[in-house]
């Protein structure tokens, strides 16, 4: 199986909050990245990000308008995963909903060559499971980008139980070729981030709904309280407030406790379409753009 370095096709799956953000971190470190989303609005608006993004670090003096241009140059959009085919590494992040996923691997089984590493951005999915489907579970993989990407620089590989060595270091040293720092853990519900994160912010969630206290006075608690660069309930917004449902739906779920059972607010908030910051409203507002 190829090195890390020889990597230079990157397929992305999804092209939401962290598709686009993956797609700006392969396509800053030299990448030719293809974008694949069933939505082709969905494309051009996370290109559209990017390009404001890049603009963003442009203006910051971190990069150059040239690498910026370079960048936007090397990213294509397809609706249809089959252009996928000579993909080298793909990155698989649509919504966090297990059939789906399984839909996603076993069609990017099918069409991807022998050697594609197929990675997964999944927030809590069992590795293992979405491995299932695939005829060589060997190259599948967690790679756990936080969020915004280009910004954060933790990335969680997760090891399924019949990832290769090959296909973790493989996607180890393209961590570290996109300027992150990868942490290896092993498969288990919520890997360490959200089996962690999504109890706290999931308590916060009780905390409005019990009337403990107004979404600012709990997110200025924790920030000024514990040093937390931003609340739980913001953080929330900031993930998607459908997102954080499905990773407390997977903890219960998979590991057969009730005490991460999700609070009904976070339920009725992503009923109403309330899903935080890409859809202009959860726990706080937000203007257009
Ligand atoms: P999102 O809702 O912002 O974007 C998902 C994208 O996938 C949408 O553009 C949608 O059109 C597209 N899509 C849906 N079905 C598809 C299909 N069959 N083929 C191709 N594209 C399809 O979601 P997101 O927040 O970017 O989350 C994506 C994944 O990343 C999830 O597994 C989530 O758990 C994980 N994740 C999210 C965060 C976060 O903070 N949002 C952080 C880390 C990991």
């Amino acid at each position: 199986m190829s090195e890390g370095r020889t990597i230079q096709r990157v397929g992305v799956v999804g092209a939401g909050t962290m598709g686009n953000g993956i797609a700006h971190v392969c396509s800053m470190a030299g990448l030719d990245v293809l974008m694949v989303d069933v939505e082709a609005g969905a494309l051009e608006g996370a290109i559209g990000t990017i390009e404001r993004n890049l603009q963003r670090q442009v203006k910051k003096e971190k990069i150059s308008a040239a690498d910026a241009e370079g960048a936007v140059a090397r990213i294509r959009t397809a609706t249809d995963p089959a252009e996928l085919s000579d993909a080298q590494f793909v990155v698989e992040a649509v919504p966090e909903r297990t059939e789906l996923k399984h839909d996603i691997f076993a069609r990017l089984g099918e069409v991807s060559g022998p050697e594609t590493i197929l990675a997964t951005n999944t927030s809590s999915i069992s590795i293992t499971e979405i491995a299932s489907g695939v005829e060589s579970p060997e190259r599948v993989i967690g790679m756990h980008f936080m969020n915004p990407v280009p910004v954060m620089k933790l990335v969680e590989v997760i090891r399924g139980l019949e990832t290769s060595d090959a296909t973790t270091g493989v996607t180890v040293a393209l961590c570290e070729r996109l300027g992150k720092t990868p942490v290896e853990v092993n498969d288990f519900p919520g890997f360490v981030s959200n089996r962690i994160l999504m109890p706290m912010i999931n308590e916060a969630v009780f905390c409005l709904m019990e009337g403990v206290a107004e979404p600012e006075a709990i997110d200025t608690v924790m920030k000024l309280g514990m040093n937390h660069p931003m609340g739980p309930l913001q953080l929330a917004d900031l993930i998607g407030l459908d997102t954080c449902l499905s990773i407390c739906e997977v903890l219960q779920r998979d590991l057969g406790d009730d005490k991460y059972r999700p609070c009904p607010l976070l339920k009725k908030y992503v009923a109403a379409g309330w899903l935080g910051r890409k859809s202009g409203r959860g726990f706080y507002s937000y203007g257009e753009g």
